[in-house]
């Protein structure tokens, strides 16, 4: 693979195409796309116009993202980070060649140094047989950062499932980075803000994950410039589907209407055809739930202060059980378990992880 590094002066070189044909005949995909549908890609590189372009929303929230990244930095920052952020007017494009005529290029959050506790300071210095631990550096090496916003649930997904199996574009993403940047692979960073509550994690990626991810990202993209290679850049001559109708990467695909004509409106309908319910029962609905709601307020709260009131009852007597009109009231302890998934996520790769904390789909309604 070869890699470039350059400085490009346009702030816009954020919001240019996931893949275009570069006037030396490259195909040239962002590394933030590089897991996209390769017909996706192909429409864009071949210079089909968007259909389906994103919602004012979707750049609402999308702006809201690239804001909150200053952010970010600063709360590393707080917490002892050294962050090196990339220059908004002037970012430096990274380039990776994956293939014969098959470039992978964009633009990192900045580099990053986490703060070393005292111990691993220690063991850098004897790491090294020689020096003096006073010198033990205060830092650790520096990195390549990715700063991600995410609504809570995915927030929580992430934290918990871990960056490959919530979010493999990411860590794709972080690999094509690392690689432009260093010309070689190390541990890259990924810290990520809870757009809900504005808490941020992290997650370290070790260089090996991102070889694996480097590695999955290449054989995709590799098809997709076999198939430049065989055909030339022939805008008729398209690349399979890589998702069906139904999946989350069709509904937000920009070019659904040019590959799956008819779709949005058929989901359209299918959805009218569930709705089967009037609004204003649903305004009804939601009227009987908040008096429900209000009419178990109070027993709660009574049921609350009945309990306190026992529980100190029996901690004056220091007994565990005790019968009262006929009842029996017990004092019961109970330990709790929690997981650090920093910690899991970050000893175990993503196969033997997805053994040990699985997920299931599971749907409710909430009335705030
Ligand atoms: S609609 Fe789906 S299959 Fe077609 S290009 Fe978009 S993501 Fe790919």
């Amino acid at each position: 693979m070869v890699t470039t590094t350059t400085d490009n002066d346009r702030a816009e070189v954020f919001s240019r195409p996931a893949a275009q044909i570069n006037e030396e005949g490259e195909l040239v995909v962002r590394a933030s796309s590089a897991l996209s549908c390769r017909r996706s890609l192909w429409y864009s590189a071949t210079g089909y116009r968007p259909t389906n372009p994103p919602s004012d929303d979707s750049l609402t929230a999308m702006e809201a993202g690239n804001a909150l990244e200053p952010v970010v930095v600063r709360a590393m920052e707080r917490a002892g980070w050294k962050v090196d952020p990339a220059d908004s007017q002037d970012p430096q494009q990274v380039a990776v060649m994956i293939g014969p005529g098959l470039l992978v290029t964009g633009h990192s959050d900045g580099t990053a140094r986490m703060p070393l506790d005292e111990d691993e300071a220690a063991s850098e210095v004897q790491m090294l047989l020689f020096g003096d631990v006073s010198d033990a550096p205060a830092y650790g090496t520096e990195m390549v950062v990715e700063i991600k916003t995410r609504g809570p649930e995915a927030f929580r997904r992430w934290q918990t499932l871990g960056a490959e199996r919530s979010h493999p574009a990411s860590v794709s993403q972080a690999a094509f980075y690392t690689l432009g940047t260093y010309d070689d692979l190390r541990d890259a960073v990924i810290a990520t803000m809870d757009t809900g509550s504005r808490t941020w994690d992290y997650e370290v990626i070790p260089a090996e994950r991102l070889e694996k991810a480097l590695q999955d990202a290449c054989a995709w993209l590799g098809e997709l410039g076999a198939h430049h290679v065989r055909n030339g850049p022939d805008p008729d001559v398209l690349p399979d589907r890589d998702f069906s109708v139904t999946s989350w990467q069709c509904r937000s695909c920009p070019f659904l209407d040019i590959c799956l004509p008819g779709a949005a409106e058929v989901d359209a309908e299918e959805e009218t055809e569930e709705e089967e319910v009037s609004d204003q029962e649903a305004r009804d609905a939601v009227a009987a739930y908040a008096q429900a709601q209000e009419s178990i307020r109070e027993p709660e709260k009574a049921k609350r202060n009945a309990l306190d009131t026992l529980k100190a009852w029996m901690r004056r007597k220091g007994d565990a059980k005790a019968t009262v009109d006929g009842r029996t009231v017990s004092l019961v302890q109970s330990t709790r378990y929690s997981v650090n998934y920093r910690k899991l996520n970050a000893v175990l790769d993503p196969e033997t992880r997805a053994g040990i904390v699985t997920e299931s789909e599971s749907e409710y309604v909430r009335v705030t």
